[in-house]
């Protein structure tokens, strides 16, 4: 789960961690009475998206030299001028796809005189199993550039679990980031403190890009990325109050009503599989062909009708989807349940697509039969890679 830049700020400031000041804003009327509670006179008005790159990005709706996502501002008429420009209208940015995202939520705050731009951000290291620290001299905008150009400019500093940030992991940071004097000391105590807010929260990702040095020699969390660990959300009522699911894919949403494994994609084959590794496979196989699966889905082990129905409901709603393919190999799953549900989808929904099915183990010919008696247009295939070609060529044909 993803949660915007100004709910970032405020819980990494609850652990300690230095941010600016500021407000955020839902209607464009509070803007003003929002700079006007912080000092000035320089003042940042600042998209709240779940996508990065909004400096850079784009408003649809406004001509191509209007300013970008985040605006300096100099005064306060100058702030109302850009949140009404801003808010409800479309950024589109490089994490954000052509279709970009509307901006419904400002940030406004107190804006900084930078020195310099690092980037800082803490995940888990899988290489090494740990967590781990990785920052360059090089932040701000484009720290995907720096990675692919100049990959030694980007230091990693993997922290041991049982002692937490030591002295010589801070001076590693401050080293690797060039930090001395007041910013050095700022480093040392805002490395432990982030490290805490990431094991603590169960985050999975926190990304500060840029951190600043700021010209009074002082370190600033400047921009904040968070991501947190969904299988340990359970354990943090607090964090899940802060989800904006106008932010997150519809259909996604809709799955995890029902407790489906569903992640959406680019692709225009939608997948219906049971079992994770399964799902996987089919999903590379397809690939393998040459076409793209428009989804992840793994109904699950136990999957009732009602469940399959709202999968391939869930499947026929997004639009890209051309083609549905069908992997179920029962074992606990049976497949004339698989073919009950889509059925029952398929009365209620419609089928505008083709369907290829193939169904294998336990039931498998009840579920065959079921599907063949429905009178519904249906290709059935044999084994995963027949199944595989048959939706291509029905796709691509
Ligand atoms: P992003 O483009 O989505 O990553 O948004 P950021 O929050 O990182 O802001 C983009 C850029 O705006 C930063 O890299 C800075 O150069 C600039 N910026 C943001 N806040 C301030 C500020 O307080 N003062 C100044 N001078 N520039 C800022
Ligand atoms: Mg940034």
């Amino acid at each position: 789960m993803n949660i915007h830049e100004y709910q970032g700020k405020a819980l990494l400031k609850s652990f300690g961690a230095p941010v600016a000041e500021g407000v955020p804003v839902f209607k464009a009327s509070e803007a003003e009475a929002a700079a006007q509670a912080l000092p000035g006179p320089l003042y940042v008005v600042k998209s709240q998206i779940h996508a990065g790159g909004r400096g850079k990005g784009k408003f649809k709706e406004l001509g191509a030299d209007a300013k970008g996502g985040v605006r300096l501002a100099k005064s306060v008429a100058e702030v109302v001028a850009n949140a009404n420009e801003m808010l409800g209208h479309t950024l589109v940015t490089k994490q954000t796809g052509p279709a970009g995202k509307q901006v419904n939520r400002l940030y406004i705050e107190d804006g900084a005189d930078i020195e310099r731009e690092l980037y800082l951000s803490i995940l888990v290291d899988r290489s090494v199993g740990r967590i781990a620290f990785v920052v360059s001299t090089e932040g701000g905008m484009d720290i995907e550039g720096v990675a692919h150009d100049t990959p030694e400019k980007i230091i990693t500093v993997a922290i041991d679990p049982e002692k937490g940030v030591t002295a010589e992991d801070v001076k590693a940071l401050n080293d690797a980031l060039k930090l001395d004097g007041d910013a050095a000391r700022d480093g040392g105590t805002l490395f432990p403190i982030l490290y805490k807010a990431f094991v603590e929260k169960d985050m999975s990702l926190l990304e500060v890009n840029p951190l600043i040095v700021m010209k009074d020699g002082h370190l600033r969390v400047l921009d904040a990325k968070v991501s947190f660990d969904n299988n340990a959300l359970f354990r943090h009522p607090d964090v899940l109050e802060l989800r904006d699911t106008s932010e997150e894919d519809e259909k996604e949403i809709e799955a995890s009503k029902y407790d489906l494994a569903y992640v959406a994609l680019d692709g225009n084959i939608g997948c219906m599989v049971n079992g994770a590794g399964l799902a996987m496979a089919t999903m590379d196989i397809i690939k393998l062909y040459g076409a793209e699966p428009a989804n992840f889905l793994d109904v699950g082990g136990g999957a009732s009708k009602e469940k399959v129905t709202a999968a391939f409901k869930i499947i026929t709603r997004d639009p890209a989807v051309k083609g549905i393919l069908i992997n179920i190999f029962g074992g606990i799953m049976k497949c004339d349940i698989i073919a009950e549900g889509v059925i029952a989808a398929v009365k209620e929904v419609g089928l505008k697509v083709p369907l290829v099915v193939r169904l294998e183990g336990t039931n498998a010919e009840l579920g065959k039969k079921i599907i063949n008696d429905s009178g519904l247009n249906v290709v059935s295939a044999d084994d995963l890679d027949d199944a595989a070609k048959k939706i291509v060529a029905a796709v691509k044909g």
